[in-house]
């Protein structure tokens, strides 16, 4: 998760407290929620003869080695649960209902499996505690933890299982598999950082990783945060009319409390080894695959291979539906090969840091090379098609299906990614936004354009009748394309609204997708009953620190609103003390730029410490406080620094999606 994370730090603990409140106070279905059309019913009914239901292996595989089942609830400080597989108990039917893809079902039974299990002697995870999984390696003396979850709560309760059913030796190292939040975020649940200061506990992870978890998430962080919301249903609740899965896992933990100890052990070769509490540990590098900075890790005395998150038992995303900087599905594939090519004759057991194990030196190399050829397919064919001159949406109704045999294998499902948002986002990669063609150069915004189709078209009520009969007849894409053109020309119309609900519901009980069924069925909800209110922000402590001077500046010129800005033109020195650290900021025509070093003819200088720009930022002091208590060094004209706070915007965290 990708979480990926998934998530934008400074708003992940926020919409994520909101979430928690969603997960207590709704049950079963969204409110208004309507049941599956016949038409509805019927296409998730032929999805039975169109995937390998014959092939049941994964029941067996995702149970194997179970050590102790997982039932409860992992809960917070103040009792209030952040985990709780019970809300699932209605995916304990055989049968999927109509309201749910029987593939999609399919999925969300096996994650459901929750645990401990052992992976080979010596080798265990934890599964289903948390949106991604622990695993453990037993050394000698210690335990090597891999991937800490997203809180610190839900890497407690998962390491608290295993001790109560293995031999309590001390974690020693930790490993961090890549930079998104599911992968650290629990990590002083399971480890002190005074032990890793006095070089009792090492904290492993591939070069770059401090870096690309603050960068990858901080810019556009309120926006992913928001369309996060969509992707992993936050606010819906668990059942057959609303969130059943989230591919990698079951769901988001929410509300616990998100965590970063900096690691002391950087990868930076291709392959290195290390030797740890007696475990022999090979690490290859993966970077610009399923994330900027990622690696894989090989224990040649289990012949176990570890693929972090650059294999699991779906499609994964080349671009996510979030929003993020769009992924290299070629280099994501190379890197597999290097994988398959390096270990695949060595190894025989491939654990994922999501979803359950694959057993076997066969069932390995062909899972490998399946998903190698998937990423390389979605790549190739996606060039092939557009130097024929087809454009995104002509590529991706191109790509409905993945050649020869690859399309039939479950863990080459669309789950997480798709085909469709995928072939999309190689288009991006490669082309831009922008299909080439004249007449999308620069269209008409969504509320002008909505409202010259609706008139063009007849008025309101005929389009309304015409919404109509395209849900009579099951056509709920055209449906949803014509009704939102009606929403957005007049959001107010409640019938119009109701019927664009309708049909994003049924695309939503339609999707294999799990992140396509949540963003459906979470647009429905919002034009039923609004945008749901935040519930305000509580800052990730440790993310916050980790935040450089650098990025401070970068954010800050994010958040100048270039109207109230200009004419305020001015040029400021900004010191830190401890370490100590010196910036020269230049607002000119409304544009806040920075770089290192004083300026002598500066209008104004301010000193502080980087502990006090953090207490700021974590909104436990304000600037003019801070400047009484004398935590802030003022020379030269102070009103200026005034005036370039005055310029700053803060951010909705509910904007609108499904309306204007
Ligand atoms: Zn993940």
């Amino acid at each position: 998760m990708p979480l990926s994370f998934l998530f934008p730090p400074a708003r992940l603990a926020s919409l994520v407290a909101l979430a928690c409140l969603s997960q207590t106070v709704h049950a079963g279905a969204p409110a208004g929620a309507a049941g599956a059309s016949e038409q509805t019913r019927s296409n998730n009914a032929a999805v039975l003869g169109q995937r390998p239901f014959a092939n049941d292996a994964d029941y067996a595989a995702v149970s194997r080695g179970l050590i102790a089942p997982f039932k409860g609830q992992v809960v917070d400080a103040r009792g209030k649960p952040i985990w709780n597989l019970a809300n699932y108990d209605f995916l304990n039917q055989k049968d999927s209902p109509a309201s749910v893809n029987p593939s999609l079902w399919r999925l969300a039974q096996l994650n459901t499996h929750a645990g401990l299990f052992e992976v080979v002697p010596g080798l265990y995870q934890v599964r289903g505690l948390d949106l991604a999984n622990m695993t453990l390696i037993e050394g000698d003396d210690g335990l090597i933890i891999i991937d800490p979850l997203t809180s610190a709560e839900t890497a407690r309760a998962a390491l608290d299982l295993y001790y109560q059913n293995r031999p309590r030796k001390p974690v020693v190292a930790v490993i961090y598999s890549h930079t998104h939040t599911d992968h650290f975020g629990g990590v002083r649940g399971v480890i002190d950082e005074a032990d890793v200061k006095a070089g009792k506990v090492k904290v492993l992870a591939p070069s770059g990783f401090m870096e690309h978890v603050m960068s990858e998430n901080v810019y556009a962080g309120n926006a992913m945060s928001r369309r996060a919301q969509y992707q992993f249903g936050l606010y819906l609740p668990q059942g057959e009319q609303g969130q059943v899965d989230a591919a990698i896992g079951k769901a988001v933990a929410i509300g616990g409390t998100i965590t970063l100890i900096e690691p002391t052990d950087l990868i930076s070769q291709p392959y290195e080894t290390r030797r740890i509490a007696g475990v022999d540990i090979e690490f290859q590098l993966t970077p610009g695959t399923e994330a900027p900075s990622e690696m894989n890790v090989y224990l040649p005395g289990l012949k176990a291979l570890g693929i972090a998150e650059n294999a699991s038992q779906t499609m994964h995303n080349i671009l996510t539906p979030r929003g993020a900087q769009v992924r290299d599905a070629k280099a994501w594939s190379q890197y597999l090969d290097a994988s398959l090519n390096r270990y695949g004759d060595k190894t025989d057991v491939l654990f994922g840091q999501h979803n359950w194990p694959t057993w076997g030196a066969e069932p390995v190399r062909t899972l490998l090379a399946d998903q190698r050829d998937m990423y390389a397919f979605l790549n190739d064919r996606t060039l092939h098609l557009l130097n024929q001159g087809l454009t995104p949406m002509e590529i991706a109704q191109n790509m409905q299906t993945l050649p020869g045999e690859l399309k039939n294998k479950w863990y080459n499902q669309g789950y997480y990614g798709s085909l469709s948002h995928n072939s999309r986002a190689v288009y991006q990669r490669y082309m831009g936004f922008y299909d080439g063609n004249p007449a999308n150069l620069n269209p008409l915004p969504p509320v002008e354009s909505a409202r010259l189709y609706v008139e063009a078209m007849g008025g309101g009520e005929a389009v309304l009748g015409k919404v109509k009969a395209a849900m009579d007849k099951g056509e709920y894409r055209w449906a949803a394309q014509l009704g939102n053109q009606l929403v957005f020309a007049e959001p107010d119309n409640t019938k119009a609204r109701a019927l664009q609900a309708q049909s994003l519901e049924q695309l939503g009980y339609q999707s294999e997708n799990a992140n396509w069924r949540n963003i459906y069925l979470t647009g429905a909800m919002e034009l039923r009953n609004g945008v749901p209110d935040s519930p305000g922000s509580s800052v990730s402590v440790d993310m916050v620190r980790a935040l450089t001077p650098q990025m401070f500046f970068d954010y800050l010129a994010v958040r100048v609103d270039v109207d109230k800005a200009v004419g305020h033109d001015m040029n400021l020195n900004w010191r830190f003390s401890e370490p100590d650290k010196a910036f020269n900021l230049t607002l000119r025509n409304g544009v806040l730029t920075h770089r290192e070093g004083l300026n002598p003819k500066a209008d104004a200088g301010l000193t502080m410490s980087k502990a006090t720009l953090e207490q700021i930022s974590l909104k436990q002091l304000d600037f003019p406080t801070a400047m009484q208590k004398g935590l802030i060094k003022v020379e030269g004209n102070g009103k200026k620094i005034v005036e370039l706070l005055g310029t700053l915007d803060t951010f909705s965290p509910q904007f609108n999606i499904v309306t204007p």
